[in-house]
């Protein structure tokens, strides 16, 4: 496989779901199977390893764009939220994904829309103490992307290590057919996890960021989340939302039944919310 796409390639845009149908119908026509990439854009190369990798399990990679309001609150950054489709199409054509999809918002909600998927299970604390409309926007338009493109693979990050937990529990509930794999995260050279927010640091938090992957690890070699806490505030971090130690599969508790465990973090630096996890 080639890292990158012949000049010739052209990565095709569509924004309406006929035009998505036609094109998923076209890419079809030869039986391709369908790999599929949810993003909301401001695109990295942590996107970008999830398209290589979607591009290597697939005959036909599908990238979506949507900035989804279902899983902000009005306090949060929906409005700021960077925006840059002209360079993400240029990136996604660079990788070689066939067909990228940018709905608007009227598109996956028309003034008629009134379903919710609500869950438990992994969706229930973490994320959903501090966010609790999180998990229902995201498994809402995780269905409603499913049900539009139809892949026979989506590739997530762990990154978002509950929202992957997340989207398994979804395909499975709903007997969806889809293949969810999950990739590790792609850092910068100093740990710190790629992630669209980070366009939102000051070069002084810029500098001070990477501490959190340091301080995951050092939990994981053996400190107390106590001590970990107290270095991060000392460093300059606003506000720890949580950092949790949990079983990688439920997300609940440890038990003797644990087989994996996984360390997971979210806290602000100045006006960023930062998240982060690692196996512990
Ligand atoms: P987002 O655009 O933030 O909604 O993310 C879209 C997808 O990219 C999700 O599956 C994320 O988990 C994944 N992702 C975001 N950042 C990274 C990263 N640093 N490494 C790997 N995957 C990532």
């Amino acid at each position: 496989m080639p890292d990158t796409a012949p000049m010739s390639f052209e990565t095709k845009r569509v924004r309406t779901l006929p035009a998505l149908r036609e094109a998923i119908t076209g890419l079809r026509s030869s039986g391709a199977t369908i790999g599929f990439v949810p993003t909301m854009g401001a695109l990295h190369d942590g996107h970008l390893a999830l398209v290589r990798h979607a591009k290597s399990l697939c005959d036909k990679v599908v990238v979506s764009i949507f900035v989804n309001p279902l899983q902000f609150a009005p306090t949060e950054d929906l409005d700021r939220y960077p925006r840059d489709e002209a360079g993400d199409v240029a990136r996604l054509q660079s990788v070689g994904c066939d067909l990228v999809y940018l709905p608007t918002v009227d598109v996956l909600y028309p003034e008629n829309f009134v379903s919710r998927i609500e869950m438990k299970g992994p969706a229930l604390g973490l994320e959903t103490d501090f966010r609790p409309q999180f998990f229902s926007g995201v498994a809402t338009v995780v269905s409603k992307l499913f049900h539009q493109v139809r892949p026979d693979v989506a590739v997530f990050g762990e990154k978002d290590f509950q929202q992957l937990a997340v989207v398994r529990a979804l395909v499975r509930d709903f007997d969806m057919g889809i293949d969810i794999v999950g990739l590790p995260t792609i850092r910068e050279s100093d740990g710190l996890a790629l992630s669209s927010r980070n366009a939102y640091l000051t070069p002084e938090e810029r500098a001070i960021a990477p501490k959190l992957h340091q301080a995951l690890k050092a939990i994981r070699d053996g400190g107390s989340i106590e001590d970990a806490k107290a270095e991060l505030t000392r460093a300059g971090f606003a506000q720890i939302d949580y950092i949790a130690l949990r079983d990688a599969e439920t997300l609940g508790d440890i038990t003797p039944d644990t087989r994996s465990r996984r360390l997971l973090a979210a806290l602000w630096l100045g006006k960023t919310r930062l998240i982060d996890n690692i196996a512990a």
